[in-house]
């Protein structure tokens, strides 16, 4: 059975509702009323579970929060006002002054930006890695490091990690493993390879239309006995874990992050990300599916294309063995000059040129004119970065059409 069958059944019977309004509601509302005093007590306290104020949690969003969290296996989500956002609550509920990260693989451009430029600013140090330099990740991790942070495909350099290898890393040595799997949801369940908070922009295929901005963060369970987050790494979470047990990764992301840092998803957004997640295991399969076609086709006719599926692929292996139900909608071809890269994306009919992924329609953009102009040479190096690299998001239309008006446009 195609992995994503078993999810057809539980987002459509979530989502929808069996009495009244089908439609999931949006409560539109900033605030909450509370009644009485000692009520206001009970929401402030977590003792009465109503609506405190919609920085803080929405009802709608709340639904969301509920699918994503099952979805992944998780303990409890946080929904966000963006994929940045996500990643930026789950690093911030973890972080303080003087701090390391270790960061692994890709690395989509906002989240370097907020690693190497932002949070440096704030005193904290991360330092990059391959996907595939296991032994320097390793010895990399000192006391300080709180966070190891890995995308479950590079994007978009497309190079696949061992998850379950870096989780053991991670494991071992007490550190918490954040999983960027925006690229990947359903086919990869960073939780159930070892990770312990998986981060998401809703904003890609989840909902699938770029009709919403959103991310999501989804947190494991602490366990009962021995647990890196009762370690003296994190002394900060002692408390949580004292009031809220199992969940307490969730109240410790809200407080620190949503609350103080306000990167609170709105009902409206939740509500049509919601009807985007019925139909992801169903565009998933379709585009995952057309993904390969095109890439072989492609690099048939000689273009120079990187994905996985590909036999030339140095990961090739690692995709048919831990991706088998594939790595998502990217592919990337390099034209091999930013001149011929520019002369493909303005013959392309079908794409549309936009810094977007995960859409429905079919998306092109050159990668080092737009989204890594800001970026000297080596770090676009490190990052895959070269002067034609053109990345393809893959879309619904058929994939012949795809494959004729590519081949057209490199001609
Ligand atoms: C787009 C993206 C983000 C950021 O998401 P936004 O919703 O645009 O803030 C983070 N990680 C990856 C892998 C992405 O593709």
């Amino acid at each position: 059975m195609n992995k994503f069958e078993e999810y057809c059944t539980q987002f459509v019977q979530s989502v929808g509702n069996k009495e009244g309004a089908i439609s999931p509601a949006i409560t539109s509302s900033a605030s909450f009323g509370y009644g009485d005093a000692q009520t206001s007590e009970g929401i402030f306290d977590g003792s009465v579970k109503k609506p405190l104020y919609s920085r803080m949690g929405n009802p709608t969003t709340a639904k969301l929060e509920s699918i994503i969290a099952q979805m992944d296996g998780g303990v409890g989500a946080v929904a966000t006002s963006s994929g940045m956002g996500a990643t930026s609550l789950a690093c911030m509920s973890l972080l303080e002054s003087g701090d390391e990260i270790i960061s692994i693989g890709g690395l989509f451009g906002g989240t370097y930006a907020l690693f190497e430029e932002t949070l440096k600013r704030f005193g904290i140090k991360t330092s990059f890695f391959d996907v595939d330099e296991l032994e320097n990740i390793q010895s990399a991790i000192t006391e300080k490091t709180k966070i190891i942070f890995l995308e479950s495909v590079g994007n978009p350099n497309m190079r696949l990690p061992d998850i379950s290898a870096i989780a053991k890393i991670a494991n071992d040595a007490g550190v918490a493993l954040i999983v960027d799997n925006t690229i990947t949801p359903l086919s990869i369940s960073p939780l159930a390879l070892g990770a312990d908070i998986v981060v998401y922009s809703t904003t890609k295929i989840i909902s699938g239309n770029a009709s919403a901005l959103g991310g999501c963060a989804v947190f494991r369970a602490i366990k009962e006995g021995e647990d890196k987050f009762k370690t003296e790494r994190y002394p900060f979470m002692a408390k949580f874990i004292k009031g809220a047990k199992k969940m307490a990764l969730v109240p410790n992301a809200k407080k620190r992050a949503l609350r103080d840092f306000g990167m609170s998803a709105n009902a409206q957004a939740s509500y049509q990300t919601m009807l985007g997640l019925e139909t992801l295991p169903l565009r998933l399969t379709r585009i995952i599916e057309s993904v390969e076609v095109i890439a072989k086709a492609l690099s048939e006719k000689g273009l120079d294309i990187n994905h996985p599926c590909l036999e030339s692929h140095p990961h090739h292996e690692r995709y048919k063995s831990d991706f088998s139900n594939g790595c998502g909608t990217l592919l990337t071809i390099d034209m091999g000059s930013k001149e011929r890269a520019y002369e493909f994306i303005n013959k392309t009919k079908i794409a549309t040129i936009t810094a977007n992924i995960g859409d429905s329609r079919t998306l092109a953009l050159h990668m080092a004119s737009t989204i890594y102009s800001d970026f000297d040479a080596p770090t676009r190096k490190f990052l895959g970065i070269t002067d034609g690299l053109i990345r393809i998001s893959i879309g619904l239309e058929n994939p012949q059409d795809i494959i004729d008006d590519f081949l057209q446009a490199a001609e």
